[in-house]
């Protein structure tokens, strides 16, 4: 069954992904455990960067910046556990750990939903370099929610 993610929110305290089957039928909401930073570290992380990727160094402006954890958990929200990244750089540092989730404060199963919402974020060309990249992490990534969901 061929899968489309709708969108990836963040709420408050949550990161949601919102998977739809083809057709637009509801099919799961993942709620991922995961602690955002909240508004004040965000802006602050993003400003220190001042609109570079802390990942690439690359220039994409303030707006497009991904307040990222170096290691997720409720307890790590303090700036010094923080990047600045771009849209790329986080969806790679995320199947970049897949496999270890852990290492970064991560079940398993949440790094593959979180990945599957990150490189689907991308520009179709990005999408296609990280996955070629890291193409047996992304099988993973595939396999796993196909029998999950
Ligand atoms: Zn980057």
């Amino acid at each position: 069954m061929k899968k489309e993610i709708s969108s990836l929110q963040t709420s408050k305290d949550k990161h949601l992904a919102v998977i739809l089957v083809q057709g637009g039928v509801f099919l799961a909401l993942l709620g991922i455990s995961l602690a955002s930073f909240d508004k004040r570290v965000s802006r602050l992380l993003k400003e220190r960067a001042n609109g570079f990727c802390d990942g690439c160094k690359e220039h994409v402006g303030k707006e497009n910046l991904i307040a990222s954890h170096l290691i997720h958990g409720v307890k790590n929200n303090s700036p010094e556990n923080g990047r600045a990244l771009c849209p790329y750089c986080e969806a790679e540092y995320h199947l970049s750990h897949v496999g270890n989730a852990q290492s970064i404060g991560l079940k398993e199963k949440d790094n593959y939903s979180v990945c599957y919402g990150h490189v689907h974020q991308l520009p179709p060309f990005d999408q296609d370099i990280l996955i070629q990249r890291y193409s047996e992490k992304w099988q993973r990534v595939l396999k796993k929610l196909d029998k999950d969901y």
